[in-house]
């Protein structure tokens, strides 16, 4: 682990003055910890693992070193005038992140006043705007995996000059489901280059895939509970009440917006319609949507001109909802890094957040274990008129085997899963 003090201000962590001039424009005070111990070592060409909360300015922690790198590469050599070329490769798991990160980059870069060029690629939308492009390459490249190899096969687009990539959300793009298209992209890269993984978490199994991809690299791994700014908290309902304790949260609460995690597409509709009878309106967010609509509903949700909206947990992983409110599990995530990864969206660049989980005795097993992977204990709290039934509750406890998988864990249902899981690299 390395120790900084963290530096004051951007200019002593090495960074020019096109990219000084414009955070000052974005009121970028002083770098995050992230940036201060991130960006010297990008900078110095290092191979680098890191480790951070969402929120913590990660995005800017490798962006800005790969376009400081880009920008002074093409002032100091005659252009290749290669047609198909990448120069700063970052993979990201989602359509959202890829816009957001792209989006990101182009700000940073405003003062290079169109020296480099950054594109963002990813699947529901039409390929052949993204094929346009990408003619004459691409400084940046920002892709989500499969759309990315559609178009190295449509010879769009090749990799072999690629000299920095970034792996965002590298969890997710280790995890099952993403090996494949990682090994296939990863033949097509260069063997010399900088890599650098950055991920809000890195499960133990990741750690040794790490391992083959990483050259002698700085590792950076900030502690979560830093003057956290996010407070979590955890409700016990009855079975059956917990849209009536939902309802009843956001009409007490009168939160400016809520995100509202469900586990599966059609529980987003289902929510919102029981919401609409009690007077709430939600909007949903899912893998089933069009493009279109889910860029509508995300960006609105961003503009604060929706108040509620539902969920899958496509949203949950990096997506930035300036001053978001408060984030509710109304189901809980299935993997316990995806519950850090919901819990994410609040309480994101220091700003005060709220994480709530609403569990049913149903839930009681599955909320220890999360608790236990993420190394956390909360109190259990009940709402006033939402008490639990005890005898109930210890009925169907007494009635469980401890170990008994949670309903919807057998093969075929995984199965499901898995493919549901899919949406993220469309
Ligand atoms: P990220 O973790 O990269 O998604 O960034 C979270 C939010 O923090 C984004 O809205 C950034 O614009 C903002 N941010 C990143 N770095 C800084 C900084 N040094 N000072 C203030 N805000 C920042």
């Amino acid at each position: 682990m390395t120790t900084t003090t963290t530096p004051a201000n951007f200019a002593e962590l090495g960074l020019i003055q096109p990219l000084l001039a414009r955070l000052t424009e974005l009121e970028y005070q002083q770098p995050t910890p992230i940036q201060a111990q991130v960006i010297p070592s990008v900078l110095a060409g290092r191979d680098l693992i890191a480790g951070a909360n969402t929120g913590s300015g990660k995005t800017a922690a490798f962006a800005l070193p790969l376009l400081e790198y880009v920008f002074t590469q093409k002032q100091s050599e005659k252009p290749s005038g290669k047609g198909n070329y990448v120069t700063g490769l970052i993979l990201v798991p989602t359509r959202e992140l890829a816009k957001q990160v792209s989006d990101s980059i182009k700000s940073y870069a405003t003062h290079f006043n169109g020296a480099v060029k950054t594109v963002a690629v990813f699947g529901g939308v039409s390929a052949n705007t993204q094929m346009l492009a990408l003619r004459g390459g691409t400084d940046i490249l920002v892709a989500t995996p499969g759309r990315l190899l559609d178009l190295i096969s449509s010879n769009a687009i090749k990799l072999d000059k690629v000299k920095t990539l970034v792996l965002d959300e590298a969890d997710r793009m280790l995890s099952l489901g993403f090996t494949e298209e990682l090994s296939a992209l990863l033949g097509l890269l260069p063997k010399q280059k900088q890599t650098l993984l950055f991920s809000a978490t890195f499960p133990e199994q990741v750690q040794t895939l790490t391992q083959e991809l990483l050259i002698d690299p700085v590792e950076v791994q900030l502690q979560s509970t830093d003057a956290s700014t996010l407070v979590q908290r955890v409700f016990t309902v009855n079975k059956g009440e917990k849209t009536a304790l939902l309802a009843h949260l956001i009409h007490q609460h009168q939160w400016r917006q809520a995100l509202i995690f469900v586990n599966a597409k059609n529980s987003c509709e289902h929510l919102a319609d029981k919401l609409h009878k009690r007077g709430i309106i939600a909007e949903v967010f899912h893998g089933d949507k069009g493009q279109g609509a889910r860029t509508r509903v995300l960006e609105a949700f961003k503009a604060g001109e929706i108040d509620v909206l539902i969920a899958t947990d496509i949203a949950a992983r990096g997506l930035d909802i300036e001053k978001l409110p408060v984030v509710i599990n109304f189901d809980l995530p299935r993997s316990p890094s995806d519950y850090m990864h919901r819990i994410g969206r609040s309480g994101r660049a220091g700003e005060v957040g709220l994480a709530l989980s609403l569990i049913d005795y149903e839930d009681y097993h599955h909320f220890k274990i999360i608790e236990k992977k993420n190394k956390i204990r909360l109190d259990r709290e009940q709402v006033e008129g939402f008490e639990v039934d005890e005898a109930a509750a210890e009925a169907y406890l007494a009635a469980s085997k401890p170990m008994a998988k949670p309903a919807g864990t057998g093969k075929k249902k995984r199965k499901k899963n898995a493919a549901g899981n899919s949406d993220y690299w469309l």
